[in-house]
C-alpha cells in the first residue's frame, strides 16, 4: 500500500504534444524542453511519449540531461544549452547532442569538442534579443558569427541556428515582446551581411507559441505547455495537466478550539475540528510559503492546510467530515486543486510547483504507458 506518490499521466503529454503541434505551420517543428528532469515529470518516460507524438527534438539545459537521453536511445535532435567552461563538450558532439553558443569564448571551446570528437558540433548561436541572461550582446553578435562562420569553414562546426528567449512573453502585449521580435529580426539581417544564413530561427517558448504565431519561425521550444499548463491563465484550455500529487492520510483527529496547530503556532483552531495529517511536507516538495494556504482534496472536498508545512507532513482542516485514515488526499491534480491554485498559495508559479514536487523522495508513478 503507497504512502504518497506522484502521477504522470503520459496520455497527457502525448495529448498536449499533439494540440501544440496542432497550432503550429506545416514547416514548424516542436521541441519539447525537458530540462530539470521534465520539469519534474520524469526525463525518459516525458521524452519517449514526446516522441511519440512528433516531437522531433528535445531541449535539455545541461549536458548530463542531453547524454542521458542519447544514452537511453532517444534518437531526435537534442539541444543542450547551459554548460559552463571545462564541461565534456566532446562527449556531447560524439552522441551528436546540438550545443548552444553566447560568446567567442564558448565557441572556441565547442570548436576544440569538435576536434578532439573528429566530428563537427552542430552549433545554435544565441542572440540575447532583450532578457540579459544567456545570449551574445548586440555589441557581441557580429564577433561570434565571424568566429562561427571561420569555425564552420575550418569544418569544426555546422552552423544549425540563430535563436534566441523571450523574457516576458508570458505577459501579451508587454512592450519588451515586440522589442525582441525587432531585435531577432535584426540579429538574422546582421547575420545574413556577414554571409551566416542558418538554417533554422528558434525564439518562441510556450507562452510565444500559444499566442505569437509570427515567433514560431522553423521551431518552437515547448516546456511547461507540455506537462498541461498554462503560462498564462486560460491561454491552453485544451491541454491536460499531466501531474498529479497523492497521498493518504495517516491520521484523523478531534482537535478542541483554541489550540495552536503546527510549528509556531501561526494557526488557531477557531471551533472544535477534525484535522487529518497528510504524510508530504517541504522536502517533498510543498512549498512552506503555502503554510495555511494551500488547498488540499479528501473525500471529494478541497479543503485547506492549516499551520506551518512541516518538513515531511502537513495538517488539513476537515470540520465535521467524517475523514480516516488511509483515506486518499489529493493536493493537485484530477479534479482537485490545481498546480496553479499552489503557486497562487505559494507566492510563486506552476513550473516552481511541478519542478519541486517531482525532484524528491516521493515515488513518480507513470500512468497512460503504452506497452
Ligand atoms: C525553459 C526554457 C524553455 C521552455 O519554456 P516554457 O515557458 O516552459 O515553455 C524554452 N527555451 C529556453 C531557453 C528555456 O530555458
Amino acid at each position: 500500500m503507497w504512502q504518497a506518490q506522484v502521477r504522470i499521466d503520459l496520455d497527457a503529454i502525448r495529448h498536449n504534444v499533439a494540440t501544440l503541434r496542432g497550432l503550429l505551420r506545416p514547416g514548424t517543428a516542436l521541441m519539447s524542453v525537458v530540462k530539470a528532469d521534465a520539469y519534474g515529470h520524469g526525463l525518459l518516460p516525458v521524452a519517449t511519449a514526446a516522441v511519440q507524438a512528433g516531437a522531433t527534438w528535445l531541449g535539455a539545459a545541461t549536458l548530463d540531461e542531453a547524454l542521458t537521453l542519447r544514452e537511453h536511445g532517444i534518437t531526435v535532435r537534442i539541444l543542450s544549452w547551459l554548460h559552463s567552461p571545462g564541461r565534456p563538450l566532446h562527449e556531447a558532439i560524439t552522441a551528436g547532442v546540438d550545443l548552444s553558443a553566447s560568446s567567442s569564448d564558448a565557441l572556441d571551446e565547442i570548436a576544440a569538442a569538435a576536434r578532439q570528437a573528429h566530428r563537427p558540433a552542430a552549433v545554435h548561436l544565441k542572440i540575447d534579443t532583450g532578457m540579459s541572461r544567456n545570449g551574445a550582446t548586440r555589441a557581441d553578435w557580429p564577433a561570434l558569427l565571424t568566429a562561427a562562420a571561420k569555425a564552420e569553414a575550418d569544418g569544426d562546426i555546422e552552423i544549425a541556428a540563430v535563436w534566441s528567449h523571450f523574457a516576458c512573453a508570458d505577459e501579451p502585449g508587454h512592450p519588451s515582446i515586440l522589442r525582441q521580435q525587432l531585435a531577432f529580426d535584426d540579429a538574422l539581417d546582421v547575420a545574413a551581411g556577414l554571409g551566416v544564413e542558418p538554417p533554422l530561427r528558434h525564439l518562441a517558448n510556450s507562452a510565444a507559441t500559444l499566442t505569437l504565431p509570427e515567433s514560431h519561425f522553423d521551431l518552437v521550444r515547448v516546456g511547461l505547455s507540455t506537462y498541461g499548463l498554462e503560462p498564462i491563465p486560460g491561454a491552453a484550455p485544451d491541454l491536460r495537466p499531466a501531474m498529479s500529487v497523492h497521498a493518504r492520510v495517516a491520521l484523523v483527529k478531534a482537535v478542541p478550539a483554541g489550540e495552536g496547530v503546527s510549528y509556531g503556532h501561526t494557526y488557531k483552531i477557531l471551533r472544535d475540528t477534525n484535522l487529518a495529517l497528510v504524510p508530504l511536507g517541504y522536502a517533498d516538495g510543498v512549498p512552506r510559503s503555502a503554510s495555511s494556504r494551500g488547498l488540499v482534496e479528501i473525500g471529494g472536498k478541497v479543503r485547506r492546510v492549516v499551520g506551518r508545512v512541516c518538513m515531511d507532513q502537513i495538517m488539513v482542516d476537515c470540520g465535521d467530515d467524517d475523514v480516516r485514515p488511509g483515506d486518499e488526499a489529493v493536493l493537485f491534480g484530477r479534479g482537485g486543486p490545481t498546480a496553479d491554485d499552489w503557486a497562487a498559495a505559494a507566492d510563486t508559479i506552476n513550473y516552481e510547483i511541478v519542478a519541486r514536487m517531482g525532484s524528491n523522495r516521493t515515488p513518480r508513478v507513470y500512468v497512460g504507458e503504452q506497452a
